[in-house]
């Protein structure tokens, strides 16, 4: 049986596999591109300082084109120097925009941010779906954003043996989790998979039927 498997945030094109479903996320603000296939698409804390005060209106006709999903990566990152104010300015923006937009879903980035990130969505108001892509957050904050219609997304960090992650991807609920290869180049999403559903200790198939129902109903 060939499973199919969900990359829910992948900086990759997947052209030639048809047992990949994939959300590309587009490095427009640098590369000044969007994917002709399912992408996000928004202001990435890290290039804040690159874009010019242009960037809202496009980011606005881009959301509007097609195979765009929804705004991501947006986020907080408090291991980068870059000043918080800002880039909580610059995050509460986008939310707004996508409230005003009716954008469907956004993907986040967050570090070391979790509760400052879910003060900023709830005062935006946005009821959409989330993605925390890469979550590294704790019991705590994962209690918090269960509250949202929140995803979170797991990936390399799955092989780390003192990764906190390893704990994490069994106490959020199955329909509520997605995989990623995000940047990475030497980890293959069929690894991944692998490695979470032993850490769950689910059959891989029943794990990849659920994670593509949930991609289902998160694209939906
Ligand atoms: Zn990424």
């Amino acid at each position: 049986m060939t499973l199919t498997y969900v990359d829910i945030h992948t900086h990759h094109k997947y052209s030639q596999r048809k047992d990949v479903e994939s959300i590309i996320n587009s490095d427009y603000f640098l590369s000044g591109k969007t994917p002709e296939q399912n992408h996000t698409v928004g202001l990435h804390p890290w290039w804040i300082e690159k874009v010019d005060v242009t960037w809202k209106t496009q980011l606005t006709q881009l959301l509007s084109k097609p195979y765009c999903l929804g705004l991501g990566e947006i986020g907080l990152d408090y291991f980068i120097e870059f000043d918080r104010k800002i880039q909580a300015e610059v995050c509460l923006t986008q939310l707004e925009m996508a409230k005003k937009f009716k954008i469907l879903r956004i993907v986040f980035h967050c570090v070391r941010a979790y509760s400052d990130l879910y003060k900023l969505i709830k005062e935006s108001g946005y009821s959409g779906k989330c993605l925390l892509h890469d979550f590294n957050g704790n019991e705590h904050e994962l209690k918090q954003f269960l509250k949202l219609d929140c995803y979170f997304g797991f990936g390399a960090k799955l092989f780390k043996m003192e990764s906190k992650t390893r704990n994490l991807i069994n106490l959020v609920p199955l329909e509520r989790m997605f995989l990623e290869t995000d940047e990475q180049d030497n980890i293959t999403i069929e690894q991944i998979y692998h490695e979470a559903s032993q850490l769950r200790k689910i059959e891989p198939n029943v794990f990849a039927t659920s994670l593509l129902e949930n991609y289902q109903i998160f694209t939906r």
